[in-house]
């Protein structure tokens, strides 16, 4: 029996898990061909969607938060179902590429013919001293709830007269994550000012961003539409701020300047999941993924693919690597589920071309700017219609029509409610 194995079930993970399924049919049937997909984790994190359970309001409602966890957390039993994918919940503890298995955290074995790397990716504080110790995470679905909470706190604090207006949100990192998160908790914090009886103004919130401009992949018109929409939502925007030490209640920049705070939200980076540094054998380029070749295979091994966060692939049109993106991951598990069909077939290898110039950036509320082909880009409400349908075609894309639909209409009544 052919086994395939897959390491996490993001978006990667489950795109090369679905159209494995999809190609190799015949092989799944006569029990030739076995696919398994591996996570710590029961559920499918829909990350595009965080922000909103960082700023979701109301949430006292809902004590556990298992409302907003059903709209963003999908159990791999739903994405599975009546599919010839096995799915086991462990973590992995190692990897033996030489003998072709891994090993999890409770000391199980399995083996593999082919292993696809889909483990995503982690927060990175490049050195920086007080980051881990005093800025919040922005990457999990725990991070997200603990930003709620603090900012529920800080403003139930002020209305019971025990802090002083305004309240300071320092988000350091002014990246798609950084935007979006600034705008929705400004949503937010209006709406619980009204509830507290609070005037205006009670809030401040800033972003730094350490190079000279905010999104560089936007136009100058592009970044000036984003720009007069957070100046709107009363957030200030600190180009050229690289910071240099977080504290409890501050933050230091490298020019001298210090700025206070009361809560330090931490955006400015990522790296690939450290557990791949681990691994014997397996080459890591300077960022720490794996170096892989035009077909997604790791340097070294024809039968090890590396997909998503985890891949180091270098767009050779532009020498860069590729954006860490959830549709880049999902384009390169396709690409991957199609090279391992095609080697178990005996057919040549597809090259994978990347295309990522497409994005969309929320902005607070119902609004959104679209970076669409052609560099044709729509803002406003009809850009928040078109992430709209990007999240319903991703959730059809993944799940039986009926459950799709289920989890886009709550996630759009429980995220709405700040707008
Ligand atoms: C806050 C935030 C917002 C974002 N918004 C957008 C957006 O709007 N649009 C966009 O295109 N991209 C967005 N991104 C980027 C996007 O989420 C990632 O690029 C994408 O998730 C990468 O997919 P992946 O399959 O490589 O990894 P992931 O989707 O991160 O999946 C990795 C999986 O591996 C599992 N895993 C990790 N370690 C282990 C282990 N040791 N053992 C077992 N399982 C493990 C995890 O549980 C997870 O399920 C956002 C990222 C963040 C952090």
């Amino acid at each position: 029996m052919v086994k395939i194995l897959i390491l996490g079930g993001g978006f990667g993970g489950i795109r090369c898990a679905l159209d494995l399924e999809r190609r190799l049919s015949i092989g799944l049937a006569n029990n030739e061909i076995e696919i398994t997909l591996l996570d710590k984790n029961g559920h499918h994190l829909f990350v595009p969607a965080l922000y909103e359970v960082a700023s979701a309001y109301n949430l006292e409602k809902d004590p556990f938060a298992v409302k907003i966890k059903k709209t963003i957390c999908i159990p791999y039993a739903d994405i599975f179902e009546r599919k010839k994918i096995n799915y086991i919940q462990a973590e992995i503890a190692g990897v033996d590429l030489e003998n072709k298995k891994i090993i999890t955290r409770g000391g199980n074995e399995l083996a593999y013919d082919y292993l696809v790397f889909a483990l995503g990716s982690q927060t990175t504080n490049f050195g920086i001293p007080g980051v881990a110790e005093y800025a919040y995470q922005f990457k999990g679905l725990d991070d997200a709830l603990m930003i709620n909470e603090k900012i529920n706190s800080l403003l139930e604090e002020i209305s019971k007269g025990k802090r002083t207006v305004p309240v300071r949100v320092l988000i350091v990192g002014a990246g798609l994550t950084g935007i979006e998160l600034g705008a929705e908790i400004s949503c937010c914090m209006k709406n619980i000012a009204r509830k507290c009886r609070l005037g205006p103004g009670c809030t401040m919130i800033t972003l730094f961003e350490a190079g000279p401009k905010i999104l560089p992949m936007a136009s100058e018109q592009e970044r000036k539409i984003i720009k007069d929409r957070l100046t709107r939502l009363n957030i200030m925007i600190m180009e050229n701020s690289q910071i240099e030490e977080v504290e409890l209640d501050r933050v230091k920049l490298k020019d001298g300047r210090t700025i206070h705070g009361d809560m330090i939200v931490w955006t400015a980076g990522i790296e690939a999941n450290r557990a791949l540094r681990e691994i014997k054998n397996l080459k890591l380029d300077a960022k720490g993924k794996i170096a892989v070749n035009e077909n997604l295979t790791a340097e070294g091994y024809q039968n090890v693919f590396a997909i998503g966060d985890n891949a180091g692939f270098i767009d050779t049109t532009v020498h860069k690597p590729v954006p860490a993106m959830a549709f880049v991951a999902g384009a390169e598990g396709k690409i991957a589920a199609q090279n391992i069909s095609n080697m178990i077939k005996n057919k040549p290898f597809k090259p994978y071309r990347p295309f990522y110039d497409l994005w969309v950036a929320p902005v607070g509320g119902k609004f959104s700017l679209a970076h669409l082909w052609w560099g044709i880009s729509i803002k406003g409400f009809w850009g928040w219609i078109v992430r709209e349908l990007v999240d319903l075609k991703y959730l059809l894309s993944i799940l039986p029509i009926k459950k799709a639909i289920r989890i886009f209409w709550e996630e759009t009544t429980v995220f709405t409610k700040n707008d």
